[in-house]
């Protein structure tokens, strides 16, 4: 059956792309290579009924901040039933001396927690928050226009009147802003924790935003969480599209792209399935993946090399539990727990685990490590009072000695590693609480995801390097591709991977541009 849009790839981006094609009056048919839609933004049983565990994404701060859902442009909240938890604690991090430090919704209570280092640091640490607010609209605003369709992100630096010291943040390493703006060593790896939660090892020049852009968000509204689960969002969009009539083809993996001449029209899949559309095909197929869906003459040299050095990014390791009783931290200041804790190591703990990972080494030590339990404030996500919880930790995907294949063997006890990190903090967590587990390396989440290269989660590095004009590629960073009738969506564009929702609905803008329909009358 002819569409108007294949959607190739069911992620959260292009189901948000797909959202507003239909909401123009076009009709779109999506494809996904898994069984179930949403990508990286899913909640499944995959540890017993009734455990509802979100197999990659949990928090969804960053989308609250476009319009889809602070405007809710798409009618998700008010007519789909979507809802979110903004848990308090924040976040609760144990370092490496046994110190903690509680990051809670009231920012003075925070800088509470700093003083017991350093009265400076806490006073640094409002500061911070209140500099934010400054550059939260010009951020905003780069975000949820395309590249090119509104001022960048450096013009607006440019004409604001501390816009060099942005500019030059920007251009500095998260790890130099922290040693900049903080001096206790308790401090400065509570900010490392938070920058290093994009994945992007945080001594590249151009991370300096982070411990700005992760840190202020969270004090505002926490890591907040999609009431029933991360696929709530995925159920939102789904119900969205099929009430417009929107066709799903799921576990069919796409291999190749089909064209007229040299204009896309369809793509094909490895059960020999065709799907044709008259507009084009939207993708959110990684670009590395991509280019070999065509033939090698229709990319350019240009095109071609950008791909070939693009960087997947750094991968993922998670482990995913069903237990008794969540992680509670032992403190001289009583229980504590949150549904976003974890450890982090010294700044230069954290720096160096960056630095083994582009060098390709698996470092000795654990030095950056998210435990996520949402069933602290959603009991409903666990059966009879249990809870769900996620270790997540940054790793490399093939092991010295034994490549990639090794994590087969060896991720069972990297597991425990994790585990053991925490239960040194949380006494009342021993093995007996752990009724099921489910382990994913590098290697298995690339194998539950193709967008999700060597098990990076992000669609790409988000480095300078492969940021804004130069995501994919230079020259093509507005969501087109060199193909007529292809447009590229989702984490390898601008602004990249997580759950924000830009670069579905800035690719939706884009090609309303191109077909000349005024992207204002389907969206703010
Ligand atoms: C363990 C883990 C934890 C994470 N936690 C968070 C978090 O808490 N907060 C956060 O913001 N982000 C988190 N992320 C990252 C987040 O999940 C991703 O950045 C996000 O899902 C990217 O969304 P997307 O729409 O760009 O693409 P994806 O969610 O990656 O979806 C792409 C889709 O395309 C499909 N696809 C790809 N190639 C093909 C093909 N050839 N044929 C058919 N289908 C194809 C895939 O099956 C997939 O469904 C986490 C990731 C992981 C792995």
């Amino acid at each position: 059956m002819m569409t108007d849009f294949v959607i190739a790839g069911a992620g959260h981006n292009s189901l948000i792309t797909a959202c507003y094609l239909t909401k123009a009056g076009f009709s779109c048919t999506i494809i996904d290579a898994r069984h179930i839609p949403g990508g990286g933004c899913a909640t499944e049983e995959v540890l017993g009924q009734g455990y509802k565990i979100d197999t990659c994404s949990t928090g969804h701060t960053l989308i609250l901040q476009n319009p889809i859902i602070s405007q809710d442009e798409l009618g998700l909240v008010k007519e789909f039933g979507l809802s979110y938890l903004h848990p308090d604690p924040v976040a609760h991090v144990a370092l490496p001396d046994g110190e903690q430090i509680t990051m809670t919704l009231d920012p003075q209570e925070t800088a509470m927690e700093f003083s017991r280092y350093s009265q400076k640091d806490a006073e640094s640490y409002l500061t911070l928050l209140k500099e934010f607010d400054e550059l939260k609209p010009m951020l905003g605003q780069a975000r949820s226009q395309p590249l090119g369709m509104g001022p960048s992100l450096k013009q607006l630096l440019e004409g604001h009147k501390r816009g060099a010291i942005w500019q030059r943040r920007q251009a500095m390493s998260a790890r130099d802003v922290i040693m900049r703006e903080f001096e206790s060593e308790h401090v400065r790896a509570f900010m490392g924790w938070m920058a290093f939660q994009t994945a992007v090892p945080i001594d590249q020049a151009g991370t300096g935003f982070l411990p700005y852009q992760i840190t202020a968000p969270r004090q505002a509204r926490s890591w907040s969480i999609p009431k029933g689960g991360s696929g709530k969002l995925t159920d939102g969009l789904v119900s969205y599209l099929t009430s417009r009539g929107a066709r799903f083809e799921l576990s069919k993996k796409i291999e190749k792209l089909i064209f007229d001449g040299r204009k896309c029209v369809g793509v094909a899949c490895s059960n020999g399935k065709e799907y044709k559309a008259k507009q084009g095909v939207v993708s959110t197929i990684h670009v590395k993946h991509l280019i070999d869906m065509a033939p090698n003459d229709f990319w350019d040299e240009n095109f071609r090399f950008c791909v070939d050095t693009y960087n997947v990014g750094v991968p993922f390791f998670a482990s995913y539990l069903a237990t008794t009783t969540a992680p509670i931290f032992e403190t001289p200041r009583g229980p504590k727990s949150a549904v976003s804790a974890g450890y982090a190591g010294w700044l230069s703990d954290l720096v160096q685990s960056g630095r083994d990972i582009y060098d390709g080494k698996l470092s000795s030590d654990i030095s950056w490590l998210l435990v996520a339990t949402p069933t602290l404030v959603d009991p409903d996500r666990a059966p009879n009072g249990n809870h769900t919880v996620k270790f997540l930790t940054h790793t490399i995907y093939d092991l010295p000695g034994s490549g990639a294949n090794g994590w087969s063997s060896f991720k069972e006890e990297f597991t425990d590693r994790l585990i053991k990190k925490i239960q040194k903090f949380c006494p009342t967590f021993t093995d007996d609480v752990i009724l099921n587990k489910l382990i994913k390396s590098p290697v298995d989440i690339e194998a539950w995801n193709p967008h999700m290269i060597n098990g990076a989660p992000h669609g790409g590095d988000r480095s300078i390097t492969f940021s804004g004009e130069q995501r994919p590629v230079p020259g093509w960073a507005q969501h087109r591709m060199p193909i007529e009738g292809l447009w590229q969506t989702g984490g390898t564009t601008h602004p990249g991977g997580s759950i924000t929702g830009y670069p579905g609905r800035n690719a939706a803008k884009v090609i309303f541009s191109d077909l000349g329909i005024d992207p204002s009358k389907h969206m703010f």
